[in-house]
Protein backbone atom coordinates (compact mmCIF):
# COMPACT_ATOMS: atom_id res chain seq x y z
CA UNK A 1 0.00 0.00 0.00
CA UNK A 2 1.49 3.43 -0.96
CA UNK A 3 0.10 6.48 0.95
CA UNK A 4 -1.82 8.29 -2.00
CA UNK A 5 -5.46 7.14 -2.15
CA UNK A 6 -4.71 7.28 -6.19
CA UNK A 7 -2.69 4.15 -5.74
CA UNK A 8 -5.28 1.94 -3.56
CA UNK A 9 -7.40 -1.20 -4.86
CA UNK A 10 -11.03 -1.17 -3.93
CA UNK A 11 -10.54 -3.24 -1.19
CA UNK A 12 -8.23 -1.24 0.53
CA UNK A 13 -9.95 2.03 -0.05
CA UNK A 14 -13.23 0.24 0.86
CA UNK A 15 -11.13 -1.12 4.51
CA UNK A 16 -9.77 2.22 4.95
CA UNK A 17 -12.82 4.39 4.94
CA UNK A 18 -14.70 1.83 7.01
CA UNK A 19 -12.05 1.81 9.32
CA UNK A 20 -11.72 5.69 9.28
CA UNK A 21 -7.87 5.22 8.61
CA UNK A 22 -9.13 7.97 5.47
CA UNK A 23 -12.35 9.66 4.61
CA UNK A 24 -14.15 9.60 1.79
CA UNK A 25 -13.80 13.32 1.24
CA UNK A 26 -9.85 12.75 1.15
CA UNK A 27 -9.94 9.82 -1.05
CA UNK A 28 -12.20 11.58 -3.49
CA UNK A 29 -10.00 14.86 -2.98
CA UNK A 30 -6.75 13.02 -3.73
CA UNK A 31 -8.60 12.04 -7.20
CA UNK A 32 -9.81 15.44 -7.86
CA UNK A 33 -6.16 16.87 -7.34
CA UNK A 34 -4.43 14.26 -9.39
CA UNK A 35 -7.82 14.91 -12.23
CA UNK A 36 -6.31 18.51 -12.34
CA UNK A 37 -2.97 17.70 -12.89
CA UNK A 38 -3.33 15.69 -15.41
CA UNK A 39 -5.60 17.27 -17.68
CA UNK A 40 -3.63 17.04 -20.95
CA UNK A 41 -4.78 13.58 -21.12
CA UNK A 42 -7.85 14.94 -22.29
CA UNK A 43 -9.80 11.57 -19.84
CA UNK A 44 -12.92 13.44 -18.68
CA UNK A 45 -15.54 15.71 -20.52
CA UNK A 46 -17.00 16.64 -17.31
CA UNK A 47 -15.04 16.82 -13.70
CA UNK A 48 -17.90 16.13 -11.21
CA UNK A 49 -16.29 17.75 -8.51
CA UNK A 50 -19.11 19.42 -6.40
CA UNK A 51 -21.23 16.69 -7.02
CA UNK A 52 -18.22 14.09 -5.58
CA UNK A 53 -17.13 15.76 -2.84
CA UNK A 54 -21.18 15.70 -2.02
CA UNK A 55 -21.62 12.34 -2.57
CA UNK A 56 -18.16 11.51 -0.16
CA UNK A 57 -19.31 13.89 2.36
CA UNK A 58 -22.53 11.81 2.81
CA UNK A 59 -20.44 8.31 2.79
CA UNK A 60 -18.80 10.43 5.68
CA UNK A 61 -21.59 11.12 7.55
CA UNK A 62 -23.16 7.77 7.27
CA UNK A 63 -19.87 5.91 9.02
CA UNK A 64 -20.14 8.69 11.43
CA UNK A 65 -23.71 7.77 12.48
CA UNK A 66 -22.49 3.95 12.70
CA UNK A 67 -25.13 3.44 9.50
CA UNK A 68 -23.15 0.18 7.80
CA UNK A 69 -21.27 1.33 4.13
CA UNK A 70 -21.79 -0.37 0.82
CA UNK A 71 -19.10 -2.68 -0.83
CA UNK A 72 -17.58 0.41 -2.53
CA UNK A 73 -17.50 2.93 -0.35
CA UNK A 74 -15.70 5.89 -1.01
CA UNK A 75 -14.56 4.34 -4.40
CA UNK A 76 -13.54 7.56 -6.98
CA UNK A 77 -15.18 6.10 -10.63
CA UNK A 78 -14.47 7.30 -13.76
CA UNK A 79 -18.45 6.81 -15.88
CA UNK A 80 -18.22 7.00 -19.62
CA UNK A 81 -20.22 10.09 -20.78
CA UNK A 82 -22.93 8.13 -22.71
CA UNK A 83 -24.19 6.44 -19.30
CA UNK A 84 -26.59 9.01 -17.49
CA UNK A 85 -26.23 10.00 -14.25
CA UNK A 86 -28.76 12.52 -13.33
CA UNK A 87 -28.19 16.16 -13.52
CA UNK A 88 -24.88 15.79 -14.65
CA UNK A 89 -24.27 16.72 -18.47
CA UNK A 90 -24.42 13.80 -20.86
CA UNK A 91 -22.83 14.36 -24.13
CA UNK A 92 -21.64 11.11 -25.28
CA UNK A 93 -18.62 12.83 -27.24
CA UNK A 94 -20.97 14.70 -29.36
CA UNK A 95 -21.59 18.24 -30.08
CA UNK A 96 -25.37 17.52 -30.61
CA UNK A 97 -25.75 16.41 -26.90
CA UNK A 98 -23.82 18.97 -25.37
CA UNK A 99 -25.79 21.04 -23.30
CA UNK A 100 -28.79 18.19 -22.51
CA UNK A 101 -28.86 17.09 -18.87
CA UNK A 102 -30.28 13.84 -18.37
CA UNK A 103 -33.67 13.68 -15.81
CA UNK A 104 -32.99 10.33 -14.79
CA UNK A 105 -30.26 8.27 -14.20
CA UNK A 106 -28.83 4.65 -15.57
CA UNK A 107 -29.73 1.57 -13.14
CA UNK A 108 -26.14 0.88 -13.08
CA UNK A 109 -25.35 4.60 -11.75
CA UNK A 110 -28.17 4.02 -8.92
CA UNK A 111 -27.03 0.79 -8.12
CA UNK A 112 -23.13 1.83 -7.42
CA UNK A 113 -24.79 4.79 -5.69
CA UNK A 114 -26.20 2.65 -2.94
CA UNK A 115 -22.69 0.56 -2.84
CA UNK A 116 -21.34 3.85 -2.20
CA UNK A 117 -19.22 4.72 -5.14
CA UNK A 118 -18.32 8.18 -5.86
CA UNK A 119 -18.37 9.08 -9.24
CA UNK A 120 -15.33 12.16 -10.26
CA UNK A 121 -16.54 12.49 -13.66
CA UNK A 122 -18.02 11.56 -17.01
CA UNK A 123 -15.20 10.42 -19.35
CA UNK A 124 -14.43 10.94 -22.96
CA UNK A 125 -15.19 8.48 -25.75
CA UNK A 126 -15.34 8.56 -29.19
CA UNK A 127 -18.90 10.63 -30.41
CA UNK A 128 -21.66 7.83 -29.88
CA UNK A 129 -19.25 5.37 -29.08
CA UNK A 130 -18.34 5.19 -32.75
CA UNK A 131 -14.75 4.79 -33.05
CA UNK A 132 -11.68 2.84 -31.59
CA UNK A 133 -9.43 5.97 -30.24
CA UNK A 134 -11.23 8.33 -28.98
CA UNK A 135 -10.59 10.59 -31.84
CA UNK A 136 -14.18 10.97 -32.66
CA UNK A 137 -14.90 12.79 -29.71
CA UNK A 138 -15.76 16.24 -30.06
CA UNK A 139 -14.26 17.26 -27.44
CA UNK A 140 -10.95 16.17 -28.72
CA UNK A 141 -9.13 13.02 -27.95
CA UNK A 142 -7.98 11.61 -24.58
CA UNK A 143 -3.83 10.25 -25.10
CA UNK A 144 -2.20 7.30 -23.58
CA UNK A 145 -0.80 7.71 -20.69
CA UNK A 146 2.18 5.30 -21.02
CA UNK A 147 2.85 7.56 -24.50
CA UNK A 148 0.81 10.66 -24.98
CA UNK A 149 1.33 11.14 -28.36
CA UNK A 150 -0.51 7.50 -28.89
CA UNK A 151 -4.04 6.83 -28.74
CA UNK A 152 -5.60 5.33 -25.82
CA UNK A 153 -7.72 2.94 -27.76
CA UNK A 154 -11.71 3.23 -27.87
CA UNK A 155 -14.14 4.39 -28.12
CA UNK A 156 -14.48 4.28 -24.10
CA UNK A 157 -10.68 5.52 -24.36
CA UNK A 158 -11.51 8.42 -21.26
CA UNK A 159 -12.53 5.69 -18.37
CA UNK A 160 -9.62 3.45 -19.56
CA UNK A 161 -7.02 6.18 -19.26
CA UNK A 162 -8.54 7.67 -16.03
CA UNK A 163 -8.26 4.15 -14.88
CA UNK A 164 -4.40 3.21 -16.01
CA UNK A 165 -3.89 6.96 -15.05
CA UNK A 166 -4.72 7.25 -11.58
CA UNK A 167 -7.19 9.59 -11.41
CA UNK A 168 -9.94 6.92 -10.36
CA UNK A 169 -9.70 3.50 -9.40
CA UNK A 170 -12.11 2.11 -11.34
CA UNK A 171 -14.72 3.17 -14.04
CA UNK A 172 -17.45 2.35 -16.29
CA UNK A 173 -17.43 1.78 -20.03
CA UNK A 174 -19.82 0.73 -22.97
CA UNK A 175 -18.98 -2.49 -25.04
CA UNK A 176 -20.65 -2.72 -28.45
CA UNK A 177 -17.49 -4.00 -31.07
CA UNK A 178 -14.60 -3.55 -28.36
CA UNK A 179 -15.06 -0.45 -26.74
CA UNK A 180 -14.14 -1.75 -23.21
CA UNK A 181 -11.57 -4.50 -24.17
CA UNK A 182 -9.19 -2.15 -27.06
CA UNK A 183 -8.64 0.47 -24.66
CA UNK A 184 -8.23 -1.75 -21.54
CA UNK A 185 -5.70 -3.58 -23.61
CA UNK A 186 -3.86 -0.62 -25.05
CA UNK A 187 -3.61 1.31 -21.90
CA UNK A 188 -2.60 -1.65 -19.59
CA UNK A 189 -5.80 -2.35 -17.24
CA UNK A 190 -8.63 -4.78 -17.39
CA UNK A 191 -11.48 -4.35 -18.93
CA UNK A 192 -14.22 -6.72 -18.86
CA UNK A 193 -17.48 -6.74 -21.30
CA UNK A 194 -19.75 -9.18 -19.96
CA UNK A 195 -22.24 -10.70 -21.53
CA UNK A 196 -25.60 -9.39 -23.42
CA UNK A 197 -28.32 -9.63 -20.61
CA UNK A 198 -25.82 -9.53 -17.67
CA UNK A 199 -26.20 -5.55 -16.78
CA UNK A 200 -28.85 -3.26 -17.03
CA UNK A 201 -28.84 -0.90 -20.06
CA UNK A 202 -31.51 1.34 -18.83
CA UNK A 203 -29.81 4.77 -19.05
CA UNK A 204 -26.80 3.57 -21.23
CA UNK A 205 -27.09 6.02 -24.71
CA UNK A 206 -28.00 3.58 -27.28
CA UNK A 207 -25.54 3.06 -30.23
CA UNK A 208 -26.53 -0.61 -31.67
CA UNK A 209 -28.91 -2.26 -29.36
CA UNK A 210 -28.50 -5.76 -30.55
CA UNK A 211 -24.87 -5.37 -29.46
CA UNK A 212 -24.08 -3.10 -26.46
CA UNK A 213 -23.45 -3.65 -22.94
CA UNK A 214 -22.07 -1.50 -19.88
CA UNK A 215 -18.48 -3.06 -18.97
CA UNK A 216 -15.90 -2.38 -15.98
CA UNK A 217 -12.59 -1.24 -16.13
CA UNK A 218 -10.07 -1.78 -13.42
CA UNK A 219 -6.26 -2.04 -12.22
CA UNK A 220 -7.01 -5.41 -11.47
CA UNK A 221 -8.70 -8.35 -11.63
CA UNK A 222 -10.35 -8.13 -8.06
CA UNK A 223 -11.31 -4.29 -8.87
CA UNK A 224 -12.88 -5.38 -11.85
CA UNK A 225 -15.13 -8.04 -10.33
CA UNK A 226 -16.23 -5.61 -7.01
CA UNK A 227 -17.18 -3.45 -9.37
CA UNK A 228 -19.31 -5.84 -11.75
CA UNK A 229 -20.91 -7.57 -9.15
CA UNK A 230 -22.51 -4.35 -7.82
CA UNK A 231 -24.04 -3.53 -11.45
CA UNK A 232 -24.53 -7.20 -12.77
CA UNK A 233 -28.56 -8.56 -12.23
CA UNK A 234 -31.44 -8.40 -13.86
CA UNK A 235 -33.86 -4.99 -13.93
CA UNK A 236 -37.41 -5.23 -15.11
CA UNK A 237 -36.57 -1.69 -16.86
CA UNK A 238 -34.45 -3.57 -19.28
CA UNK A 239 -35.93 -5.69 -21.52
CA UNK A 240 -32.94 -7.64 -22.36
CA UNK A 241 -31.22 -8.22 -19.02
CA UNK A 242 -31.58 -11.78 -17.97
CA UNK A 243 -32.39 -13.14 -14.88
CA UNK A 244 -29.96 -16.19 -14.32
CA UNK A 245 -29.12 -19.77 -12.39
CA UNK A 246 -26.48 -20.48 -10.39
CA UNK A 247 -23.13 -20.45 -12.52
CA UNK A 248 -21.57 -23.90 -13.59
CA UNK A 249 -18.69 -24.38 -10.72
CA UNK A 250 -15.60 -23.89 -12.67
CA UNK A 251 -13.28 -27.14 -12.69
CA UNK A 252 -9.58 -26.75 -11.54
CA UNK A 253 -8.00 -27.52 -14.48
CA UNK A 254 -9.22 -25.95 -17.73
CA UNK A 255 -9.68 -26.56 -21.39
CA UNK A 256 -8.58 -23.28 -22.84
CA UNK A 257 -9.51 -23.25 -26.63
CA UNK A 258 -6.30 -22.02 -28.95
CA UNK A 259 -8.62 -20.03 -32.17
CA UNK A 260 -6.44 -20.25 -35.02
CA UNK A 261 -7.92 -17.60 -36.82
CA UNK A 262 -7.18 -15.00 -34.22
CA UNK A 263 -3.13 -15.54 -34.88
CA UNK A 264 -3.44 -15.12 -38.39
CA UNK A 265 -2.31 -12.37 -40.75
CA UNK A 266 -2.04 -8.90 -39.37
CA UNK A 267 -0.85 -9.93 -35.82
CA UNK A 268 1.58 -7.84 -34.57
CA UNK A 269 4.66 -10.40 -33.53
CA UNK A 270 5.43 -8.90 -30.11
CA UNK A 271 1.57 -9.48 -29.51
CA UNK A 272 1.72 -13.17 -30.52
CA UNK A 273 5.08 -13.89 -28.35
CA UNK A 274 3.70 -12.71 -25.36
CA UNK A 275 0.27 -14.89 -26.27
CA UNK A 276 2.34 -17.64 -26.61
CA UNK A 277 4.05 -17.20 -23.04
CA UNK A 278 0.90 -16.54 -21.78
CA UNK A 279 -0.36 -19.71 -22.64
CA UNK A 280 2.79 -21.09 -21.69
CA UNK A 281 2.18 -20.33 -18.31
CA UNK A 282 -0.94 -21.55 -18.10
CA UNK A 283 -0.14 -24.89 -19.99
CA UNK A 284 2.79 -25.28 -16.65
CA UNK A 285 -0.53 -24.21 -14.23
CA UNK A 286 -2.29 -27.87 -15.39
CA UNK A 287 -4.36 -26.55 -17.90
CA UNK A 288 -5.08 -27.92 -21.37
CA UNK A 289 -4.54 -25.57 -24.23
CA UNK A 290 -5.96 -26.96 -27.67
CA UNK A 291 -6.27 -25.47 -30.93
CA UNK A 292 -10.41 -25.00 -32.15
CA UNK A 293 -11.65 -23.19 -35.09
CA UNK A 294 -13.69 -20.40 -35.66
CA UNK A 295 -13.82 -20.51 -39.22
CA UNK A 296 -16.81 -17.81 -40.06
CA UNK A 297 -13.79 -14.73 -37.95
CA UNK A 298 -13.46 -13.90 -41.24
CA UNK A 299 -16.79 -12.30 -42.07
CA UNK A 300 -16.70 -10.29 -38.51
CA UNK A 301 -15.78 -6.97 -39.27
CA UNK A 302 -17.80 -6.69 -42.38
CA UNK A 303 -21.47 -8.63 -40.56
CA UNK A 304 -20.68 -6.03 -37.72
CA UNK A 305 -20.23 -2.65 -39.84
CA UNK A 306 -23.76 -3.77 -41.43
CA UNK A 307 -25.24 -4.17 -38.36
CA UNK A 308 -24.16 -1.92 -35.92
CA UNK A 309 -24.76 1.36 -38.58
CA UNK A 310 -27.70 -0.33 -39.25
CA UNK A 311 -29.16 -0.28 -35.38
CA UNK A 312 -27.22 3.14 -35.19
CA UNK A 313 -29.25 4.64 -37.72
CA UNK A 314 -32.24 3.88 -36.56
CA UNK A 315 -31.37 4.59 -32.81
CA UNK A 316 -30.05 8.19 -33.56
CA UNK A 317 -33.21 9.49 -36.04
CA UNK A 318 -34.19 10.65 -32.43
CA UNK A 319 -32.23 13.31 -32.42
CA UNK A 320 -33.63 15.68 -34.39
CA UNK A 321 -33.41 19.01 -32.75
CA UNK A 322 -36.75 18.58 -30.97
CA UNK A 323 -36.97 16.72 -27.72
CA UNK A 324 -32.87 16.65 -27.56
CA UNK A 325 -30.02 19.09 -27.84
CA UNK A 326 -28.41 21.24 -30.14
CA UNK A 327 -31.32 22.92 -32.46
CA UNK A 328 -29.85 24.88 -35.43
CA UNK A 329 -31.13 28.11 -35.24
CA UNK A 330 -33.03 30.08 -37.64
CA UNK A 331 -34.48 27.67 -40.39
CA UNK A 332 -36.96 27.78 -43.20
CA UNK A 333 -38.90 25.02 -41.89
CA UNK A 334 -39.22 21.83 -40.01
CA UNK A 335 -37.28 19.48 -42.46
CA UNK A 336 -34.75 22.29 -42.89
CA UNK A 337 -34.03 22.58 -38.88
CA UNK A 338 -33.93 18.43 -38.86
CA UNK A 339 -31.44 19.42 -41.68
CA UNK A 340 -29.56 21.67 -40.67
CA UNK A 341 -29.48 20.43 -36.59
CA UNK A 342 -28.24 16.90 -37.84
CA UNK A 343 -25.25 18.71 -40.05
CA UNK A 344 -23.71 20.75 -37.46
CA UNK A 345 -24.35 18.52 -34.55
CA UNK A 346 -22.72 14.97 -35.84
CA UNK A 347 -19.50 14.81 -36.21
CA UNK A 348 -18.23 13.02 -39.45
CA UNK A 349 -18.06 9.41 -38.28
CA UNK A 350 -20.97 9.15 -36.99
CA UNK A 351 -22.39 10.59 -40.28
CA UNK A 352 -20.90 7.64 -42.25
CA UNK A 353 -22.33 5.56 -40.24
CA UNK A 354 -25.90 6.89 -40.62
CA UNK A 355 -25.37 7.09 -43.93
CA UNK A 356 -24.38 3.13 -44.52
CA UNK A 357 -27.05 2.01 -41.89
CA UNK A 358 -29.44 4.09 -44.03
CA UNK A 359 -28.31 2.04 -47.14
CA UNK A 360 -28.53 -1.00 -45.95
CA UNK A 361 -31.87 -1.04 -44.38
CA UNK A 362 -33.38 0.67 -47.68
CA UNK A 363 -35.93 -0.98 -49.87
CA UNK A 364 -34.13 -3.21 -52.27
CA UNK A 365 -30.79 -3.43 -50.08
CA UNK A 366 -32.20 -4.65 -47.07
CA UNK A 367 -32.42 -8.20 -48.24
CA UNK A 368 -28.92 -8.46 -49.83
CA UNK A 369 -26.97 -6.42 -47.06
CA UNK A 370 -28.73 -6.70 -43.32
CA UNK A 371 -30.54 -9.84 -43.91
CA UNK A 372 -27.63 -11.73 -44.91
CA UNK A 373 -25.50 -10.13 -42.07
CA UNK A 374 -28.24 -11.54 -39.70
CA UNK A 375 -27.40 -15.08 -41.36
CA UNK A 376 -23.71 -14.99 -41.24
CA UNK A 377 -24.15 -13.43 -37.63
CA UNK A 378 -25.41 -16.69 -36.72
CA UNK A 379 -22.79 -18.64 -38.60
CA UNK A 380 -20.29 -16.61 -36.29
CA UNK A 381 -22.30 -17.74 -33.15
CA UNK A 382 -22.51 -20.90 -34.12
CA UNK A 383 -18.41 -21.67 -34.55
CA UNK A 384 -18.33 -20.34 -30.88
CA UNK A 385 -21.43 -22.93 -29.49
CA UNK A 386 -18.96 -25.33 -31.11
CA UNK A 387 -16.05 -24.38 -29.95
CA UNK A 388 -17.68 -24.25 -26.33
CA UNK A 389 -18.81 -28.41 -26.48
CA UNK A 390 -14.87 -28.56 -26.31
CA UNK A 391 -13.49 -26.11 -23.96
CA UNK A 392 -13.70 -23.87 -21.09
CA UNK A 393 -13.02 -20.73 -22.48
CA UNK A 394 -11.26 -19.19 -25.57
CA UNK A 395 -7.28 -17.15 -25.53
CA UNK A 396 -7.07 -14.72 -28.07
CA UNK A 397 -4.74 -11.24 -28.19
CA UNK A 398 -7.29 -8.09 -27.70
CA UNK A 399 -5.55 -6.27 -30.15
CA UNK A 400 -3.74 -6.49 -33.65
CA UNK A 401 -1.11 -3.97 -32.98
CA UNK A 402 -0.17 -1.78 -29.70
CA UNK A 403 -1.55 1.80 -29.46
CA UNK A 404 -0.30 2.97 -32.45
CA UNK A 405 -0.05 7.63 -33.13
CA UNK A 406 -2.55 9.90 -32.66
CA UNK A 407 -3.72 10.67 -36.32
CA UNK A 408 -2.30 7.28 -37.57
CA UNK A 409 -5.41 5.83 -38.87
CA UNK A 410 -7.74 8.64 -39.20
CA UNK A 411 -7.83 9.27 -42.65
CA UNK A 412 -8.50 5.43 -43.39
CA UNK A 413 -11.72 4.53 -41.71
CA UNK A 414 -11.19 0.86 -43.01
CA UNK A 415 -7.53 0.40 -41.43
CA UNK A 416 -9.32 1.99 -38.05
CA UNK A 417 -12.31 -0.99 -38.26
CA UNK A 418 -9.72 -3.28 -38.62
CA UNK A 419 -8.44 -2.99 -34.49
CA UNK A 420 -11.54 -4.33 -33.78
CA UNK A 421 -11.18 -7.92 -35.71
CA UNK A 422 -10.58 -9.65 -32.44
CA UNK A 423 -13.40 -8.21 -30.24
CA UNK A 424 -16.40 -7.99 -32.42
CA UNK A 425 -17.43 -11.20 -32.97
CA UNK A 426 -17.76 -11.48 -29.22
CA UNK A 427 -20.51 -9.06 -28.99
CA UNK A 428 -21.92 -10.43 -32.00
CA UNK A 429 -22.54 -14.02 -30.40
CA UNK A 430 -23.23 -11.90 -26.97
CA UNK A 431 -20.72 -13.42 -25.04
CA UNK A 432 -18.38 -12.07 -22.23
CA UNK A 433 -14.14 -11.35 -22.52
CA UNK A 434 -12.33 -9.54 -20.81
CA UNK A 435 -8.79 -8.31 -21.45
CA UNK A 436 -5.83 -8.51 -19.41
CA UNK A 437 -2.52 -7.04 -19.62
CA UNK A 438 -0.17 -9.53 -20.31
CA UNK A 439 2.85 -8.16 -21.33
CA UNK A 440 4.76 -5.32 -22.44
CA UNK A 441 6.43 -4.37 -25.88
CA UNK A 442 9.77 -3.52 -26.54
CA UNK A 443 9.30 0.29 -26.90
CA UNK A 444 7.35 -0.24 -23.37
CA UNK A 445 3.19 -0.20 -24.52
CA UNK A 446 1.15 -2.59 -22.80
CA UNK A 447 0.10 -6.00 -24.23
CA UNK A 448 -3.62 -7.45 -23.88
CA UNK A 449 -4.73 -10.91 -23.90
CA UNK A 450 -8.65 -11.84 -24.00
CA UNK A 451 -9.99 -14.63 -22.53
CA UNK A 452 -13.79 -15.47 -23.92
CA UNK A 453 -16.10 -17.74 -21.93
CA UNK A 454 -19.58 -18.83 -22.95
CA UNK A 455 -22.40 -17.48 -22.15
CA UNK A 456 -22.79 -16.13 -18.13
CA UNK A 457 -19.30 -17.52 -17.66
CA UNK A 458 -17.66 -14.21 -16.35
CA UNK A 459 -16.62 -15.63 -12.99
CA UNK A 460 -14.31 -18.44 -15.37
CA UNK A 461 -12.78 -16.02 -17.49
CA UNK A 462 -11.82 -13.85 -14.65
CA UNK A 463 -10.34 -16.40 -12.76
CA UNK A 464 -8.23 -17.06 -15.63
CA UNK A 465 -7.64 -13.38 -16.08
CA UNK A 466 -6.34 -13.30 -12.34
CA UNK A 467 -4.28 -16.06 -13.48
CA UNK A 468 -2.33 -14.53 -16.27
CA UNK A 469 -2.32 -11.28 -13.71
CA UNK A 470 -0.46 -13.90 -11.31
CA UNK A 471 1.92 -14.89 -13.51
CA UNK A 472 3.17 -11.15 -14.18
CA UNK A 473 3.89 -10.33 -10.42
N1 LIG B 1 -14.70 0.41 -32.55
C1 LIG B 1 -15.97 -0.18 -32.76
C2 LIG B 1 -16.85 0.79 -33.52
O1 LIG B 1 -16.36 1.79 -33.91
C3 LIG B 1 -16.59 -0.59 -31.47
C4 LIG B 1 -17.18 0.54 -30.74
C5 LIG B 1 -17.84 0.13 -29.46
O2 LIG B 1 -17.67 -0.97 -28.96
N2 LIG B 1 -18.66 1.03 -28.95
O3 LIG B 1 -18.00 0.56 -33.73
Amino acid sequence: MTDSPTRWSVAETVERVERGEVTAAAATGAHLTRIEERRSLNAYITVMADQAREQAADIDRKRAAGESLGPLAGVPLAIKDNILVAGVPCTCGSRILRDWIPPYEATVIERLRGAGAVFVGKSNCDEFAMGSTTENSHYGPSRNPHDPERVPGGSSGGSAVAVADFQAVAGLGSDTGGSVRLPAALCGVVGLKPTYGAVSRWGLVAFASSLDQIGVFGRTVADTKAVFDVIRGHDPRDSTSMRTNGARPAPKQLTIGWPEEYYGEGLDAEIRHSLEQTANRLKDSGHKIIPVSLPNSKYTIAVYYVICTAEASSNLARYDGVKYGHRADSPDDLLDMYRHTRAEGFGDEVKRRILLGTYVLSAGYYDAYYGTAQKVRTLIADDFTRAFATVDCLLTPTSPTCAFKLGEKMDDPLAMYLSDIYTTSINLAGLPAVSVPCGTSKGGLPIGAQVIGRPFEEHLILSVAEEIEKHRR
